[in-house]
């Protein structure tokens, strides 16, 4: 198919799905975008007036077009309030996709998905290499959060508080693993993710050993690949079906009953996102779908698999060293809470751990601002938007907030580190596998 052809397709499809929209307004009132700037074009409804002349706004506008498509934090809040059933999220990526086939990639997003993401050693050779100069010009932000930020490069990220690439990354401690069933009888594939592996190791660490004490077998293939969704973000669906392809490669070399990750947001994505935009009748296709009833988050896996419920047992007998007489909050990672409707085992796998005490804090689903290229294009707003949930944090009176997904994990460090706040940032699988003795 010629790609005219391809772009005039893609238009029809997405033209198709915007006649569900009744322009009731309802996604408003949820927004988070529209709640800090109050304009109508960073809605779901505003945004979908702009689609209906999409093809037109490309011949006038497709620069304009595509920056106002992209001003969405791709959280879902508007999808999970449309009583319309509206795919919101669905056709922005593929409207997404459509005017970067247009229009192009920038040279950045070039450099960033083509020539570094699309290939997950040379991948993984650039972050050991920037993981052993880090310290190089930039600085220690706050102790608490052990962040650092940089002014040389604030022209590039801002003043964030970040944490350090990891010393070691996870494959490099677990390159491969396939161990057979258990006493659960039971066998996952694994698919840590890469903020996991590159940024916080030990969650990818809590998760396996987790595995061991419940007898779950993990099959996890060397060389895994980003999930794809931040290039997809950005409509660049080539590096999307890349990673996609080699993904579904590694996973069928071995049969399992789940496939799991302690990632919302690759949760989300192979769950719903490889199903939906795999090329029709491609192998991808066909094994996304097999594998969609089989994605589960740690969270759901524990509690809805293994039956894994909140302690019964009193605060002495339990096991928990760096938990232990804690307050624990817990914020919804929107690909979860909105996107799987995955609310409760999260909080149960907390309530697990009796030496701590769960604490709701108000809006725990509310997006915390992140939204991957959101943040990177709109950091302004994303703080802004992340200053509310440190708000909620600290009112909580929480001593630790965990949640399910490290791309929030790092959106929540940089606003409490921005201000010195002493509150921990934790992953819920932490806090129960502090339960497990080694
Ligand atoms: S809530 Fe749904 S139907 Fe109503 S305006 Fe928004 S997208 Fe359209
Ligand atoms: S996905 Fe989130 S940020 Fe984007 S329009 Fe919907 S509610 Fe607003």
């Amino acid at each position: 198919m010629s790609e005219l052809n391809k772009l005039s397709k893609s238009l029809k499809e997405i033209e198709n799905q915007l006649t569900d929209c009744m322009k009731c307004g309802m996604c408003q009132a949820v927004c988070p975008v529209f709640k800090q700037t109050g304009n109508e074009g960073d809605v779901a409804r505003g945004k979908i007036f702009l689609l209906e002349r999409l093809a037109e706004e490309m011949l006038t506008d497709a620069k304009g077009a595509k920056t106002r498509i992209e001003k969405c934090l791709m959280c879902g809040t508007c999808a999970a309030n449309c009583p319309s059933g509206v795919k919101i999220l669905e056709i922005f990526l593929k409207a997404r996709a459509a005017l970067t086939e247009y229009i192009g990639l920038s040279p950045v997003k070039r450099l960033i998905f083509r020539g570094m993401l699309k290939h997950p050693e040379r991948m993984d050779a650039l972050v050991d290499t920037a993981a052993r100069f880090q310290n190089l010009g930039t600085s220690k932000a706050d102790p608490n959060q052990g962040t650092r930020c940089s002014k040389l490069l604030s022209g590039v990220i801002g003043n964030r508080h970040f944490l350090p690439l990891a010393k070691t990354p996870f494959h490099k401690t677990y390159p491969s693993l396939n161990i057979p069933a258990g006493h659960s009888g039971l066998k996952v594939a694994f698919f840590p993710g890469c903020v996991t592996d590159k940024m916080n190791p030990e969650i990818g660490k809590a998760v396996l050993k987790v595995f061991k004490h419940h007898g779950v077998g993990v099959f996890m293939p060397k060389g895994q690949a980003c999930c794809g969704i931040p290039a997809l973000a950005s409509g660049e669906r080539n590096t999307f079906d890349t990673l996609l392809a080699h993904n579904a490669a590694l996973f069928a070399e071995e049969s399992f009953d789940y496939l799991i990750t302690p990632c919302a947001t690759c949760t989300a994505t192979i769950k719903e996102i490889w199903p939906m935009m795999s090329e029709k009748d491609s192998i991808e296709k066909f094994r996304a779908g097999q594998w969609a009833p089989k994605t589960m988050d740690i969270s759901q896996f524990l509690v809805d698999v293994l039956q894994v419920a909140p302690a019964q047992k009193s605060y002495a007998g339990s096991h928990s060293i760096e938990f232990a007489g804690d307050t624990v909050t817990y914020h919804d990672p929107c690909h979860l809470a909105k996107s799987l409707k995955i609310k409760s085992q999260p909080r149960d796998l907390i309530r697990a751990n009796a030496a701590c005490t769960f604490v709701e804090m108000a809006e725990a689903d509310t997006c915390c601002g992140n939204g991957g290229s959101f943040n990177l294009q709109n950091y302004d707003l994303s703080k802004q938007i992340g200053m509310e949930k440190r708000q909620n944090i600290l009112a909580s009176g929480a001593g630790t907030v965990a949640t399910a997904c490290p791309a929030c994990m790092m959106q929540i460090r940089d606003v409490l580190s921005q201000n010195h706040d002493g509150v921990k940032v934790k992953h819920v699988i932490e806090i129960y596998a502090d339960t497990i003795k080694d």
